[in-house]
């Protein structure tokens, strides 16, 4: 067999229950018939994809069912279309890395079995606050208790891989209420966390709450806080910041992730999923309707092809890469690309490393203590 590269696959699940006031995903409540619609596609785009020349030449170490809330759907369901994909795709030998995310209030400990049983070993909690006040605020559906009963049913279940994703400078959120959230999570030794900072998204709900002065954002001063307090309490904890916003205790990095950051090969299944396949970017229909119509034509679902041009590509995973926390092999980068940073970006990299927001040590490029903070503006001059 030739030399497969490595590869994450993806699966799309774009249903909610509500949709939350900041979010600007593809996602939305299903109607009667969608789910089993949706799953009669992906059944059939696995078996598309599978006889793809350029799919064939990958092995996959990692599927990260997202979405949407994936939980919505069925285990039994969700079991079938993971055996599927085990069957129809070539694994590289290693144990797979396999995540699926969940929202508390939409699965319970009998769910997390079955989905504990259908090969899940990676499950992601979207908690995002402990503060019932916030949680309303954000328009999420569950309560502060639900998601600490999710927490301990995914223990009892036996995830022994456990991320909770929690967010910051949030709509009346304090820099206390920040730490109360954080400690109350710590306590249950989740194996990683993503730790998001908000950003208020033009077209949502709370971006019109922000803007006519509904919701009040906290103040600069109390999100550098909030900032401080998850570096102590992380640290204390015995967690290592890798990612701007991912926490591991060590041995627990998100295998499936660090492929996007390393800019490696990914195939994305489901309406609006996003792959990175033979040089190409290609993204599919965010439309239910519209990717049912083309899998069952089969058809390409993709809305956009994107060709990446070696220099672009390069930029890329420079920017890809400095998001995490070691930054990106130069060596790597010379290799891949016959590129070399300090000669491709001249005088901007210079000025960026002689203000101390990049560091070039020991062969590696990465953002500073001080950089990370203000890792969107460094990129944006590196892009
Ligand atoms: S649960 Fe997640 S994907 Fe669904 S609406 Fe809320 S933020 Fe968006």
């Amino acid at each position: 067999m030739d030399l497969l590269h490595q590869a994450g696959l993806y699966l799309h699940i774009p249903f909610c229950r509500r949709k939350c006031r900041y979010c600007s995903f593809f996602s939305f409540a299903p109607q009667p018939g969608q789910m089993q619609a949706l799953v009669a596609a992906l059944r059939q785009q696995i078996g598309q994809s599978a006889e793809l020349s350029e799919v064939r030449v990958l092995a996959f170490a990692t599927l990260f069912i997202g979405g949407g809330t994936p939980s919505l759907l069925h285990a039994d369901l969700l079991a079938e279309v993971l055996a599927l994909c085990r069957q129809s795709f070539c694994w590289s030998a290693e144990a797979p890395e396999i995540s699926i995310e969940v929202n508390p209030g939409t699965i319970d400990e009998q769910g997390l079995r079955a989905l504990r049983r259908a090969g899940c070993n990676r499950l992601s909690i979207g908690i995002q606050s402990l503060d019932d006040d916030t949680l309303h605020r954000l328009g999420r559906l569950h309560s502060r208790e639900q998601a600490l009963v999710t927490v301990k049913a995914a223990r009892r279940a036996g995830f022994d891989h456990l991320s909770c994703d929690l967010m910051y400078g949030l709509p009346g959120q304090t820099a206390r209420s920040w730490r109360w959230t954080l400690e109350e999570i710590l306590s249950h030794a989740p194996q990683h966390l993503s730790l998001y900072e908000l950003t208020v998204e033009e077209d949502t709900p709370l971006w019109e709450q922000v803007d006519n002065g509904q919701c009040v954002l906290p103040p600069e001063e109390e999100v550098l806080a909030m900032m401080a307090i998850t570096e102590e309490l992380t640290g204390k904890a015995g967690y290592r910041r890798y990612e701007i916003s991912n926490y591991a205790l060590p041995g627990y990095q998100c295998r499936h992730n660090l492929n996007y950051w390393h800019n490696g090969f990914y195939l994305g299944l489901g309406p609006g999923a996003v792959s990175a396949l033979a040089g190409e970017r290609r993204s599919a229909v965010a439309n239910l309707q519209e990717y049912c119509r083309l899998v069952n034509l089969k058809q390409p679902v993709w809305k956009e092809v994107e060709r990446l041009e070696r220099e672009a590509a390069f930029r890329e995973t420079v920017v890809m890469g400095l998001r995490m926390v070691n930054g990106v092999s130069v060596n790597a980068l010379r290799s891949r690309y016959s590129l070399d940073p300090t000669t491709y970006y001249g005088p901007t990299l210079a000025h960026l490393i002689d203000q101390e927001f990049l560091v070039l040590q020991h062969g590696r490029l990465r953002l500073s203590r001080k950089g990370l903070p203000l890792a969107n503006q460094v990129m944006a001059q590196l892009v």
